[in-house]
């Protein structure tokens, strides 16, 4: 079995099954069926997954879910561990100064995982999971971001028109390369960084729902284009924030957003 029960119930609820704490599938199966611990409540919610009965011709066998193969290897148990840590750096990368609340808030939900894609929305049972935006498979967060090869060519464009570049890594790692890279926001350049990251983010999961709910469809260079004006014009009306004359030039940025020759009359 690749889940362990305790992923799903908490440690008192399983106390209160009179399960030893190490307990074996084989302590749950009588007579060829399964034996399932009385625990109140979470007993359907756990159980009613289990639509399959025991089989007592196979050994039981410890898989390390983190692994794919089901190998426990340090490596992996490091990425796991890893895994779970970006959310305490990522913190700055959301809400510095200049962020846009919209962007961050679905950044949050996709770092941790908990956007509703396909993947995830399991009353869906035999419907079509597809990813929406390259139409060849299915769809996750780690394909989603940003391995989808329409995403990708998002990220190109607007990484090509930055002038930046992120490394190629699955999500949860460039979450956390990202909330490193970008953690001291009080540089302009990181705060740039970061909404550059949100801002991508959030167009191509608007661009994936306005597919899914609205059946419209923009080329990736569209959507890009669209990512930098969103940081321009943040960029813009932000005022006294510090920015080199190299990042002026990239944002298309005055030196000063008042017009000069404004006294008062008209030209
Ligand atoms: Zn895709």
């Amino acid at each position: 079995m690749g889940m362990h029960p305790s992923d799903t119930l908490s440690q008192r609820s399983l106390s209160s099954s009179r399960l030893p704490w190490k307990a074996k599938v084989a302590d749950i199966i009588e007579n060829g069926s399964w034996s399932f611990p009385q625990v109140p409540l979470l007993n359907q919610q756990l159980w009613s997954r289990i639509n399959f009965q025991p089989n007592l011709s196979r050994e039981h066998s410890v898989d390390w879910v983190p692994n794919s193969s089901g190998q426990f290897t340090i490596s992996s148990a490091w990425e796991h561990l890893r895994a779970r840590k970006p959310i305490n750096v990522l913190h700055r990368l959301l809400w510095h100064n200049i962020h846009i609340p919209r962007h961050s808030f679905v950044l949050w939900l996709a770092a941790q995982g908990r956007l509703r894609t396909m993947d995830r929305m399991h009353y869906l049972n035999g419907e079509d999971t597809t990813c929406r935006l390259c139409a060849r498979v299915p769809e996750t967060h780690d394909h989603l971001f940003f391995m989808c090869r329409y995403s990708l060519q998002v990220w190109k464009f607007i990484q090509a028109k930055a002038h930046t570049r992120w490394p190629n890594l699955p999500w949860n790692s460039l979450v956390e390369w990202t909330s490193r890279r970008y953690q001291d926001t009080k540089s302009t350049n990181n705060k740039i960084g970061a909404l550059i990251f949100a801002a991508t983010i959030y167009y191509i999961w608007q661009e994936r729902n306005k597919r899914i709910f609205q059946q419209l469809t923009q080329p990736a260079n569209t959507v890009g284009e669209a990512i930098f004006q969103v940081i321009r014009d943040k960029l813009m009306c932000s005022n006294g924030i510090s920015m080199a004359d190299g990042t002026r030039a990239i944002w298309n940025i005055p030196w000063s957003t008042m017009p000069l020759w404004d006294d008062g009359q008209h030209h």
